[in-house]
């Protein structure tokens, strides 16, 4: 039996080296290699504990499976174009403004840490005219 904290640890270093985000399949496709006794339930299973825990962050990018992201010591979101795909990564100073706002305005504590917001892109608007 794989020791749950095993598989978290090697998570976090996957998604901390690839600094990229993963969906729950493609963290159970690298982890495989390094850990031939994973199987997709116990992945899932800790990418829910480390969700909860806060210390990875789960988005819905638009591309039909969530994917998941470590958070680290700063916070990011994205703006995600329609037309392209591309992600462009957005600093927190723009977001937080409005996030606390919204804490004051309705009394709320936000657990969201990775804003998603869907659009499109310079390049995808000028093509279009
Ligand atoms: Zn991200
Ligand atoms: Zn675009």
């Amino acid at each position: 039996m794989m020791k749950s904290s095993t598989v978290q640890q090697f998570i976090l270093e996957l998604l901390c080296e690839e600094h990229a985000h993963f969906t729950a399949q493609e963290v159970y496709a690298h982890l495989k290699p390094r850990l031939p006794s994973v199987n997709p339930s116990t992945v899932h299973r800790a990418l829910e504990r480390l969700t909860n825990s806060g210390e990875i962050s789960v988005s819905d990018m638009g591309t039909g499976a969530v994917v998941y992201e470590m958070v680290g010591s700063s916070p990011h979101h994205h703006l995600v174009c329609q037309g392209c795909h591309r992600v462009i990564t957005m600093e927190n100073e723009i977001v937080q403004p409005l996030f606390d706002h919204v804490e004051k305005r309705f009394g709320y504590q936000l657990t969201t840490n990775h804003l998603i917001l869907f659009g499109y892109c310079q390049e995808c608007l000028r093509t279009q005219k």
